[in-house]
C-alpha cells in the first residue's frame, strides 16, 4: 500500500517526470556498477571508465579490455524491461508522465514503450560519428557477433585492433564512429542536460528511482527540482544522497512499488 499523502500528491500532480539510475534495471538482471557484483569491483573505474584509461589498458593488457567489453554487454544483451520500466511507459501513455530522464545506457525504457526518454549518458547500442555526429544503432546480433570476434581475437593485440576498427567503421563523411556513451571525464550532451533541467523545474512531481545520486552533473537534477518547488518521491531499497531532500522516500524495489501508482 502506498502512503495516503503519496497517493494524494500523485493524484494532484498534473505533470510528472522520472529520473532513473542503474537501480531501475537491477530487477532486469543488470547489476548496478557499485553493487557487490557490480562491474567496478572487477574493473576499477579509474582504468576502465574513461577513454584514456581504456587506451592505456589496451596498450598494456588488451585481453582485459576485451573481457571488460564482453562483461559490460553480456547482461544488458539478455535483459528485458521489468514492471518498473513498463509502469513509467504506461504513465506516459495516459498523459501523466511527460519524460523519463535516465542515466542508464541500456535502452530498456524505450523497449518498454517510453517515448520521451532523455539519455544523459548515451546509449550502449548507439554509435556516433565523431565528425558529423550521425547516429547508427547496432542490432543485438551485430553486438553478439562483435563480442564473439573479440573473444576469438584474444591473445593478439593486432587481431583485436582489426576487430575494433571493423566495428567502428568510417561514416559516409569519412569520420570514424565511436560508442555513443559518456565516459568518465567527458561532458554530457548539453542539449539533453538543458532539456532535463528545464523539465525537472517545470513538473509538479519528480520520481527519483534507483540512483545513488552521486554521479554529477546528473545528480544535480533533484536539487534543481527541489529549488524550483517540484515535489520529489524517491524509490530505492536503501537511502541515497537524494533521500535528505525527498518529500517522500519509498523504501523498496522499483519493480514492486512503481506499478502501484497505476492503480491510484
Ligand atoms: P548506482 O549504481 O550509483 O546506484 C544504483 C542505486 O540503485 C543504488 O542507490 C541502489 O540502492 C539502487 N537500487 C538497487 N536495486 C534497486 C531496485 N530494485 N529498485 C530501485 N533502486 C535500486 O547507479 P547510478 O546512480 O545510476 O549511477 C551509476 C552510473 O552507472 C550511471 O551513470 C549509469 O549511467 C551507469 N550505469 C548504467 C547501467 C544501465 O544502463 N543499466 C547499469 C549500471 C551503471
Amino acid at each position: 500500500m502506498l502512503p495516503d499523502e503519496v497517493v494524494t500528491l500523485y493524484r494532484r500532480a498534473k505533470r510528472v517526470a522520472a529520473f532513473t539510475g542503474a537501480g531501475i534495471s537491477e530487477e532486469s538482471g543488470i547489476p548496478t556498477f557499485r553493487g557487490d557484483s557490480g562491474l567496478w569491483v572487477k574493473y576499477p573505474p579509474e582504468k576502465f571508465a574513461s577513454v584514456t584509461g581504456l587506451l592505456r589498458m589496451f596498450i598494456t593488457q588488451p585481453d582485459r579490455v576485451v573481457d571488460f567489453a564482453i562483461d559490460f554487454y553480456r547482461m544488458p544483451l539478455m535483459a528485458e524491461p521489468n514492471p518498473a520500466h513498463y509502469a513509467l511507459a504506461e504513465m506516459e501513455r495516459t498523459g501523466k508522465l511527460i519524460a523519463v530522464i535516465t542515466q542508464n545506457v541500456d535502452n530498456l525504457h524505450q523497449r518498454a514503450g517510453s517515448k520521451n526518454v532523455l539519455e544523459l549518458h548515451g546509449n550502449m547500442y548507439r554509435l556516433r560519428c565523431m565528425r558529423c555526429g550521425k547516429h547508427r544503432y547496432m542490432a543485438k546480433d551485430e553486438i553478439e557477433g562483435m563480442l564473439n570476434r573479440l573473444q576469438q581475437a584474444k591473445g593478439s593485440r593486432i587481431r583485436i585492433l582489426r576487430v575494433v576498427t571493423g566495428i567502428f567503421k568510417r561514416c559516409e563523411c569519412g569520420g570514424r564512429y565511436r560508442v555513443d556513451m559518456v565516459f568518465f571525464g567527458e561532458p554530457l550532451p548539453q542539449d539533453v542536460l538543458f532539456e532535463a533541467e528545464r523539465i525537472v523545474q517545470e513538473v509538479d512531481l519528480l520520481f527519483v528511482i534507483g540512483t545513488s545520486g552521486v554521479v554529477y552533473p546528473a545528480a544535480s537534477l533533484p536539487y534543481i527540482a527541489k529549488d524550483a518547488g517540484t515535489k520529489i518521491i524517491e524509490i530505492n531499497p536503501v537511502a541515497s544522497a537524494v533521500t535528505q531532500i525527498a518529500d517522500h522516500f519509498l523504501q523498496g524495489k522499483a519493480g514492486e512499488i512503481l506499478p502501484k501508482f497505476l492503480h491510484v
